[in-house]
């Protein structure tokens, strides 16, 4: 296949990049760098098989020659750069989703849109299925990426009602791993950080809300798996181990043999309360669960972070 993937230099691109080109695809890699790293993608570079486009997907783009997928992941994707970046997140989910389905629709190709589990806001509902239709509040400081991503799935189930182009939606819920940046600013690279440094581990509020984390090896199985499939409608990927962040901070503590020391701070608005994806439906429908615990997922990133550190 020839498949073009936005976001292609950013932290899940990047894997997406790789795992695609060790089955023999080619790749063309589009992204601006607005959040992504030359490094991540710097081994890739000497592949013939590999094309870096740089360029801002927010505007119209042209390519030549056949195209098979499209696999949209660039958008600023940590609450803290939503903040930094609003116009810019805007921007890249709604015009940059919309011409890279029109480009999907001029070369046939599948679109497959990486949305989040961000569309269900602070859930009232728990664990969070598909069809549950969330809690945004749409004019937060979150909602530049919670209601960008919304519109982005209407904009992806449309162009399939309206045009018959091929579309998957994955929601994705929090994904963590290797070649997340040391300043990205979401809680498993800030808690890694800071252990590794011997400083106290921040917590936003009392650290009782939960998170649901996913190994990136196993996210990227659940997006090839679903490529394949033929389901326009969403599905959710993510691992539905529940921990609340000060579990979290307990174990990168052990496992980083950190300062046994806490310092909370102000939780961000908005911050929903519980998550965890039902994934009932990727299950039977793709035969996929995750397969990596949290604590094996962070003795691999914190081994990644040591040598950040280091070099
Ligand atoms: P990331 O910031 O590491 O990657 C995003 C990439 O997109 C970066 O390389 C950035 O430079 C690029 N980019 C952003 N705007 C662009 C633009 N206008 N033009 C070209 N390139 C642009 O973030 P990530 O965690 O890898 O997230 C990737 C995608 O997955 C995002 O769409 C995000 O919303 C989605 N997602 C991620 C998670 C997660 O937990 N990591 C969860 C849900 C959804
Ligand atoms: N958080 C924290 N300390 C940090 C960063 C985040 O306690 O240094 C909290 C944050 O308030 C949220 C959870 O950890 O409740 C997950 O935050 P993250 O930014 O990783 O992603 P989110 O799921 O909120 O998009």
């Amino acid at each position: 296949m020839r498949i073009l993937i936005t976001g292609g230099a950013g932290f899940i691109g990047s894997h997406l990049c790789e795992f695609y080109l060790k089955q023999g695809h080619e790749i063309l890699c589009v992204d601006n760098f607005i959040t992504g790293q030359k490094e991540n993608i710097i081994h890739l570079l000497s592949n013939a098989k590999f094309r870096l486009i740089e360029t801002d997907i927010s505007e119209p783009i042209e390519v030549s020659g056949r195209l098979d997928a499209i696999l949209h992941f660039a958008s600023p994707a940590s609450p803290k750069d939503f903040a930094k970046y609003p116009i810019q997140i805007i921007r890249a989910n709604g015009f940059g989703t919309y011409h890279l389905l029109e480009l999907a629709r001029k070369k046939q190709a599948v679109f497959l849109l990486a949305s989040t589990s961000e569309v269900y806001g602070d859930p009232l509902v728990h664990p969070q299925k598909e069809d549950y239709r969330g809690n945004v509040n749409p004019i937060g400081l979150r909602a530049v990426y919670d209601e960008s991503k919304r519109f982005a799935e209407t904009l992806t189930i449309t162009f399939q009602r309206e045009y018959g182009v091929a579309v998957r939606i994955a929601r994705i819920f929090n994904t963590y791993g290797p070649r997340m940046r040391t300043d990205d600013g979401r809680v498993i690279p800030n808690l890694i950080l800071n252990a590794l440094q011997g400083k106290p581990l921040p917590i936003y509020g009392d650290g009782k809300q939960t998170r649901s984390f996913c190994y990136i090896d196993d996210l990227i199985n659940g997006i090839a798996k679903l490529l394949t499939t033929d389901i326009s409608e969403p599905i959710n990927l993510g691992n539905p181990d529940e921990f609340t962040i000060l579990e979290l901070a307990n174990l990168i503590i052990e496992l980083t043999k950190g300062k046994r020391e806490l310092k909370f701070l102000i939780l961000p608005q908005d911050d929903p309360k519980r998550r965890k994806p039902d994934i009932s439906k990727a299950k039977q429908i793709l035969n996929w669960e995750p397969k990596v615990s949290l604590k094996q997922g962070l003795k691999l990133t914190i081994d990644w972070f040591k040598k950040q550190i280091k070099d």
